[in-house]
């Protein structure tokens, strides 16, 4: 059996265990799952900067495209007015094809207009001092420059520029073919997309300057951006990359994603929000956790419960043994009362009643001989008058004490105050002459206490005893008939003169 507390130190252990347990698999759930989100995140912020960066791509591909053919036919047909109007048709058309397209524009080497695709040759413009014309003035490159956007002169609306040099026959400078987009055809995409309240995107130059953005503002159009940690960042981590950054403008910490376009020196960002990400996370979370906390809350108190009742139930348990005890020994103190005599120490009138019941009972049943000695205190009364009561009690407890010493030898043996001065001694699987042998024993030993006694005639105090024995098998006797028989016995000895035992087989016996 385990040791009382340690079933109320298990059962604590055991609720503590399976609390923690429940707390560590809702943790570690609740943190898979935040990691799963986050996984998701990178995911979404990488394919929106790739969707970015192929629709930038595209665009200005086309655009750039149509420049191709432009400069193609200005370097082979030439710039004659007649070519020119026919030429302005066909760019016209491509504009109208390209809703990318603001327009198509032919400078001549001193930054001229000679050609446009609008319907109206502007009058007397010249953007020779336009970054996109200084650069093919003073670079042979032939493929496209993506310049930093502009407002244009004729409308004021913000523009990218791709611009081609057109060379002459002998490949020096002649001239520049421009294709504006509208930075609004970027915006306006962006703002179709899926970013939710603090995501961002963005178009920036490989040059720091940033081509457009949401959530727009004008004034963040052609901002440098060499200094941000989002441009470090590209520069450091190449075309295709992502990374956490904390906004300095808003103090957002967002998971930006950027991709290089494939033809075109910029890049595309797409940034989400960590916060706003993790929010549905954060709500379920909180659902969650307040559950499994409520939970543990609830197992850990009918675990506190359960413990106490242990303990009280321990606590009675102990209570009930020992008063349990305290009766049993009650009991046997109860039990020896009744069964023992009070004067003498020996065993009752009730208790030899019992004895004797149970013995004959044995006897029959085994076929043994079952012996009585009776005895009685001679001239007792004489001796109360003479020496007063209370020395007959003493007397009779000398007596008792010496009866018992010489007849509590064997265990079946009981000795026994029969009543008043009369004792007994029962003595199973004894015959008559065993019984008669005993009881003389006695009778002498009772003599040498020499207890003075005026009223017999040797003057000292004896008894006379009566003894008998039966086998109740032979016949079908009673118990009481063996009492008298010794009773007889103990008759015949004070006739015969006191002091002295006499038995059914020899009443003469002194
Ligand atoms: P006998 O030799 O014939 O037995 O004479 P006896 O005086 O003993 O005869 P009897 O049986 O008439 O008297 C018994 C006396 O024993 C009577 C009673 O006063 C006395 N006696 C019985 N029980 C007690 C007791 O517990 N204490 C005392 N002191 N005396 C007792
Ligand atoms: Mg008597
Ligand atoms: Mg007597």
């Amino acid at each position: 059996m385990l040791h009382p507390l340690s079933i109320a130190f298990r059962t604590t252990a055991f609720v503590v265990v399976v609390c923690a347990i429940l707390l560590a698999i809702d943790g570690w759930n609740s943190w898979q799952s935040r990691s799963d989100q986050l996984e998701q995140m990178r995911v979404a912020t990488s394919n929106l900067a790739r969707a970015m960066s192929q629709q930038a791509d595209d665009a200005i591909k086309k655009a750039d495209t149509v420049l191709v053919g432009v400069v193609e036919r200005v370097e082979h047909d030439g710039t004659d007015p007649e070519d020119v109007a026919r030429f302005r048709k066909v760019l016209a058309m491509r504009v109208a094809e390209l809703p990318q397209l603001d327009g198509v524009h032919i400078y001549d080497k001193n930054g001229d207009w000679v050609a446009n695709s609008r319907r109206t040759a502007p009058e007397n413009l010249n953007n020779a001092d336009r970054e996109y014309f200084v650069f093919h003035r003073t670079h042979e490159y032939r493929g496209p420059h993506i310049g930093i956007p502009v407002k244009s002169r004729t409308t004021g609306r913000l523009l990218l520029p791709v611009s081609r040099r057109i060379n002459h026959a002998d490949g020096s400078f002649a001239g520049v073919a421009l294709a504006t987009i509208h930075v609004g055809f970027f915006s306006k995409f962006y703002d179709s997309l899926d970013i939710g309240k603090a995501g961002a995107v963005a178009l920036v130059h490989e040059n720091g300057t940033m081509m457009t953005r949401r959530p727009y503002s004008s004034d963040a159009v052609g901002r440098d951006m060499r200094e941000t940690e989002l441009f470090r960042t590209y520069t450091t981590q190449g075309p295709v990359g992502i990374a956490y950054i904390k906004s300095v403008q808003d103090g957002v910490t967002r998971l930006n994603s950027f991709q290089r376009l494939d033809n075109y020196p910029l890049f595309v960002v797409a940034a989400l929000s960590k916060d706003e990400i993790l929010a549905n996370w954060w709500r379920e979370t909180l659902w969650h956790s307040g559950g499994v906390f409520l939970l543990t809350l609830i197992i850990g108190f009918i675990g506190w419960r359960l413990v106490r009742q242990f303990q009280l139930q321990i606590r009675t348990e102990a209570e009930l043994r020992q008063a349990r005890d305290a009766l049993e020994t009650l009991n046997k103190t109860l039990n020896a009362l009744a069964m023992e005599d009070g004067l003498t120490g020996l065993a009752n009138r009730r208790q030899f009643d019992v004895a004797l019941d149970n013995e004959f009972s044995r006897a029959a049943r085994n076929a043994s001989t079952l012996a009585l000695i009776m005895m009685d205190v001679d001239c007792f009364k004489q001796y109360n008058d003479i020496y007063g009561h209370a020395a007959g009690d003493e007397c009779l407890q000398t007596i008792g004490r010496t009866v018992a010493k010489i007849a509590g030898h064997r265990p079946g043996d009981l000795a026994a105050r029969y009543g008043g001065e009369e004792l007994a001694v029962l003595l199973p699987n004894t015959d008559v002459a065993g019984a008669a042998v005993l009881a003389e024993r006695i009778r002498s030993a009772v003599r040498d206490l020499n207890i003075e006694h005026a009223g017999t005639t040797d003057g000292f105090v004896t008894l006379s005893a009566g003894v008998d024995a039966l086998s109740p098998s032979a016949k079908k006797e009673q118990p009481k008939e063996l009492i008298q028989a010794a009773d007889k016995a103990l008759y015949a000895a004070k006739a015969g003169g006191r002091n002295r035992v006499c038995s059914a087989i020899s009443p003469a016996a002194a």
